[in-house]
């Protein structure tokens, strides 16, 4: 079949590539509509890399995919043919300690779409897991669909902050994943979102996506403005969706006393953490890789529009242009949030 495939550092050609996919008795195969371009995808593009992750060999990217149902093995029993589904790329092993433990994202094992060396879904069809395949409310577009992967980061940050009703949470970086996380948050019971940026575009969008206060911080300083906002105590929760040293020091600068940080953000390298001021707060650490058990709920938020994600969708391109659109990713105007490539 067609598929957009890494050769090896910058170097994605749409080309044929045979994929071996017998579908078991509990899969579906899936025609695919959409598929957004994650930061990762254009890291692998750029680099070959991330972290201990290296492409050795061809691998199709994308793992932000929505499409149809079009097979359905004889032991499915959730979905039929022609339901419009959107996927979780993790498939974990279902005997692993950490699956049967409820955290089958912390799986060593997990197969996760376009890391090497499993082939992502920018192709047009896979064969996936009918538990990892959800069906799309009636009002939610193939583009919101493949929007809840990077949803579900955000939404897994927002179920490890333990939220409360009325919390004050900032959001530090406005790029898909500090957006998608703020809006978690206040779907998760925030009364007010204050989020930071450089880039002036992306911190007016954010502005429009409910009660979310832009903070510029080549301009501003986050910390008096949140103590400014909470008669000098500081936010409750603070989501760093950056992951580097001087975010560590606004997040510890902005919170309140016993509130708690999500670590969302990957540092390229080991990053210095001032621990006594920490200390000093009691502050309450979280971290996440990716999610476990949250597409159900990203999904019932966006057919509920509680969660609108439609305005981070700045960006589409047809499949033919795959190449092109990964080129523009890697050099995003600040206008542009998110890019998917449409093959349906
Ligand atoms: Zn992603």
């Amino acid at each position: 079949m067609q598929a957009l495939v890494l050769e090896s550092t910058r170097h994605l050609n749409l080309r044929e590539i045979e994929i071996a996919e017998p579908p078991g008795p509990h899969d579906v195969r899936i025609r695919i509509h959409t598929v957004g371009v994650c930061g990762s995808d254009v890291h692998y593009y750029q680099h070959g890399a991330i972290g201990p992750f290296v492409v050795r060999a061809p691998m199709v990217l994308g793992h932000e995919a929505a499409g149809v149902v079009e097979e359905a093995g004889p032991a499915v029993t959730t979905l039929r043919v022609g339901d419009r589904v959107c996927m979780e790329p993790g498939i974990p092993d279902p005997n692993s300690r950490a699956t049967r433990l409820g955290l089958y994202n912390l799986d060593p094992a997990v197969r996760f779409w376009a890391t090497p060396p499993v082939h992502g879904c920018l192709r047009p069809t896979v064969v996936h897991p009918a538990a990892f395949t959800f069906r799309l409310p009636e009002n939610v577009s193939f583009g919101e669909g493949a929007m809840v992967e990077p949803l579900a980061v955000g939404m897994h940050a927002a179920s490890k902050a333990r939220i409360k009703p009325g919390d004050l949470a900032v959001v530090l970086g406005a790029g898909p994943i500090g957006m998608v996380t703020a809006l978690a948050a206040l779907a998760g019971g925030c009364s007010r979102v204050f989020i930071t940026d450089v880039q002036a575009p992306k911190l007016a969008l954010a502005a429009t996506l409910g009660p979310i206060t832009p903070v510029n911080v080549r301009e501003a300083d986050l910390g008096a403005m949140v103590r400014r906002a909470t008669g000098g105590w500081g936010a409750d929760v603070v989501f760093d969706a950056v992951g580097l040293p001087q975010s560590f020091a606004q997040a510890l600068d902005a919170l309140c006393p016993g509130g708690c940080i999500v670590l969302i953000g990957m540092p390229g390298t080991p990053v210095p953490f001032d621990i006594v001021a920490a200390q000093v707060k009691e502050a309450r650490l979280e971290t996440i890789f990716r999610y476990a058990h949250v597409y159900p709920r990203a999904l019932a938020l966006m057919g509920s529009r509680k969660i609108d994600v439609r305005p981070l969708i700045t960006d589409r391109y047809a499949f033919a242009d795959s190449v092109a659109a990964f080129d523009y990713a890697s050099q995003m105007k600040p206008t542009s949030v998110k890019v998917q490539i449409e093959l349906g």
